[in-house]
């Protein structure tokens, strides 16, 4: 068994969506920042739990799973997001960009089929905020043929929390050992440092 990657989304996650008075969680602190492409006199106001950086880094260096940002936000995850949590600079996937006006634009989200071909028969936690029904009927498929398979979900409105790492922690001990070379990297991955953590 390979060691699992963790796929990380970041909206709905590490920045939950605002409520309605367009502010994210009292837990949550304020920064501005100004993505890729982006004109810097126009910078977008996000909000991050600062709490968030050791939480990661706890599950991270163990060594169990590789962490890989799997968001919109693409390389600005990794030089614009995971610095302002304490992070190390993690690969991301560099998800395509369809022009879809929904995250389920056929009933399952929009990143999985990239996903799907990118792990190959890798095994995966997968952190996001916005699965369907049919996303946690692909996994359970996976993990039946194979790949173990993890979704974990939080709230949009809430974001992580504590008990979903230690629930892929968990997860992850659970799996069969993996051998010491950890494992290979699929075709399509940017790397932008090293993703590993731990020895
Ligand atoms: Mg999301």
């Amino acid at each position: 068994m390979r060691v699992p990657y963790l796929l990380l989304d970041i909206d709905g996650v590490l920045i939950p969506f605002p409520e309605d008075t367009g502010t994210g969680p009292a837990s949550h602190v304020h920064h501005e920042v100004v993505p890729s492409h982006r004109d810097p006199d126009d910078p977008v106001t996000i909000w991050l739990n600062a709490a968030h950086g050791p939480l990661l880094m706890d599950v991270i260096r163990t060594g169990l799973v590789t962490p890989i940002w799997c968001t919109s936000w693409r390389q600005d995850a990794a030089t614009l997001i995971g610095p302002l949590l304490g992070l190390p600079t993690l690969s991301y996937v560099d998800l395509p960009r369809p022009q879809i006006t929904t995250s389920h634009p056929n009933g399952y989200l929009w990143k999985r089929d990239h996903i799907d071909a990118w792990l190959g028969d890798a095994p995966a936690a997968w952190i996001d905020d916005d699965f369907t029904g049919l996303d946690h009927e692909w996994a359970a498929e996976r993990t039946a043929r194979g790949p173990a398979t993890l979704l974990v979900q939080p709230a949009s409105h809430v974001g992580l929390r504590a008990e979903h790492l230690a629930e892929v922690r968990a997860w992850a001990e659970r799996l069969p050992v993996p051998p010491t070379l950890g494992p290979a990297t699929p075709s399509g991955v940017s790397a932008a440092g090293s993703a590993r953590g731990g020895p």
